[in-house]
């Protein structure tokens, strides 16, 4: 057999997708799954006629910043949430936001460089630090962002801020974003902001781009997907905004990893911005909205959940139950036929939590789920 490298060996698997695999399996076996456990909103996405398209000559390599035209659009986009963008240096688009990430983390750490990570987080931050020789430093869930200078040492490098945040859908207050970037000023730490749900944020709880603290992106990186908000997650386009000085870095990086991203869905994108926006928006608003209504259902039966109003997932607590989240959410699946992730997968602290996302299912199918949970 070839041997891997232990670094590689000593990787998790990515709990959540191997989890997705096995209900796909499932329900491909004629199995009747209540999938409340996939990380995304299945929208309806009625589009123009693709095969126009080859009339562009677009079968090839683009420019690996990304497609002019996409990056033109995206700090157009950018400009309305006050984060000014020079498209021509300062924005990278890649094959989702997941390798944009890596990419940072390659381009910033030096081995045994410290990141801090806040639980619950997404669960590949810490496996991608660990890829890249550094140390994920994880914050339990219930240490609050005003503490977070307790984890920083002389080997912390940069803090993760995902707002909103997957699993719990909780969006950071100014204060508390304003704190985040005075700590990275004084200790000279970069920010990685995830901002890959933001789209996802009702009209009632105010939502401030990380990088509208730091117009000069001194010390922001903003992640940004078109996975999520445009819900065409398996298009891989994703992207990233940071100073030009990193952004040469990271060039570097994706020249040699990936090339470019798909240039004919990035040109497709850009031609399409705003009627895509103006189709998923609405449809958005109504996954938010069953979010709210599903956390008071949760709540009425006695369920509580990590506070959050954003995205599509609720991180529901296991309150009495004796068993831990793995054994929770396997016992769920095998016996009421109900998909939830385990939290464990959102670090140490969240073993006493299930992650449950409503954007796939119907609200009534959400609500069977629900009752199979109680
Ligand atoms: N960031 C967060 C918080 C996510 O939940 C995900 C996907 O689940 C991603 C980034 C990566 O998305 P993509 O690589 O599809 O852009």
């Amino acid at each position: 057999p070839i041997r891997p490298s232990s670094l590689v060996d000593s990787t998790a698997q990515a709990l959540s997708i191997k989890y997705n695999n096995l209900v796909y399996e499932l329900s491909a076996a004629g199995r009747d799954i209540i999938t409340l456990s996939l990380g995304e909103a299945f929208f309806g996405l009625p589009l123009p006629r693709f095969d126009d398209l080859a009339a562009h000559g677009l079968h090839h390599y683009s420019h690996s910043r990304g497609l002019p035209e996409l990056r033109q659009r995206l700090a157009g986009y950018w400009a309305d949430f006050d984060v000014p963008v020079d498209p021509d240096t300062e924005i990278v688009v890649t094959a989702g936001s997941k390798v944009a990430i890596y990419m940072v983390l390659l381009a910033l750490l030096e081995p045994g460089d410290e990141v801090i990570v806040p639980e619950p987080f997404w669960l590949s931050y810490p496996e991608q630090v660990r890829l890249c020789r550094g140390v994920p430093v994880m914050v339990p869930h219930d240490v609050s962002v005003f503490d977070l200078a307790r984890y920083v040492t002389p080997r912390t490098r940069a803090i993760v801020i995902n707002n909103p945040n997957n699993p719990s859908g909780r969006v950071h207050t100014d204060a508390e974003l304003e704190f985040v970037h005075d700590l990275a000023d004084a200790r000279g730490l970069v920010v990685i902001a995830d901002e890959a749900y933001h789209e996802f944020v009702p009209p009632e709880t105010p939502f401030r781009a990380c990088g509208s603290f730091d117009p000069e992106l001194r010390h922001t990186v903003t992640i940004n997907s078109m996975s999520k908000n445009y819900g065409v997650s398996g298009w891989r386009i994703g992207y990233l905004i940071a100073h030009r000085t990193l952004i040469d870095q990271v060039l570097k990086i994706n020249q040699h990893l990936i090339t470019c991203a798909p240039t004919i869905l990035s040109w497709y994108l850009a031609e399409h911005f705003d009627d895509i926006l103006a189709v998923t928006r609405p449809q958005i608003r109504r996954v938010v909205d069953l979010r709210r209504e599903v956390a008071g259902q949760l709540a009425d039966i006695g369920i509580e959940t990590l506070p959050g109003s954003a995205t599509f997932y609720l991180f529901a607590s296991l309150g009495r139950s004796t068993l831990d989240s793995m054994e929770f959410a396997t016992r769920l699946l095998r016996e009421s036929s109900v998909s939830v992730v385990a939290g464990i997968a959102y670090g140490d602290s969240c073993d006493r939590h299930i992650r449950v996302s409503v954007g796939t299912e119907s609200p009534y199918r959400v609500a069977r789920g629900i009752a199979a949970i109680r």
